[in-house]
């Protein structure tokens, strides 16, 4: 009898050594999970403030033709012969600029 109750005690306190290591590894978890959605929220935030100061200190350009000024990543270029660049409003703005300086069109716009 006293055999029996000892395997009931030993499988008793597996069991409940079972449940307490469960809460543990869960409560870890949680806690692991916020920690990194707090490091996921501040690289995302640092992320947003570098591209909006990126933004901010956007080289700005004149379109010579209809003297428009424009970002210069919204530009057309035209590369000139001598490696000068030329930045346009628009296609057409390109095209005539082409056209008013008998240039030979040799460049794709960007
Ligand atoms: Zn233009």
């Amino acid at each position: 009898m006293e055999i029996l109750a000892g395997i009931l005690n030993f499988f008793l306190f597996l069991f409940i050594f079972n449940i307490m290591f469960s809460l543990v590894s869960f409560a870890l978890n949680i806690y692991r999970n916020r920690e990194t959605a707090k490091k996921l929220e501040s690289e995302i935030k640092a992320k947003v403030a570098a591209n909006n100061q990126e933004h901010e200190v956007q080289e700005m350009v004149i379109d010579e033709v209809c003297g428009a000024e424009l970002p210069k990543d919204k530009a057309y270029i035209l590369t000139q012969e001598n490696g000068t660049k030329k930045y346009f409003c628009s296609w057409e703005c390109r095209q005539r600029y082409i056209q008013d300086n008998l240039l030979q069109e040799k460049m794709l716009p960007q």
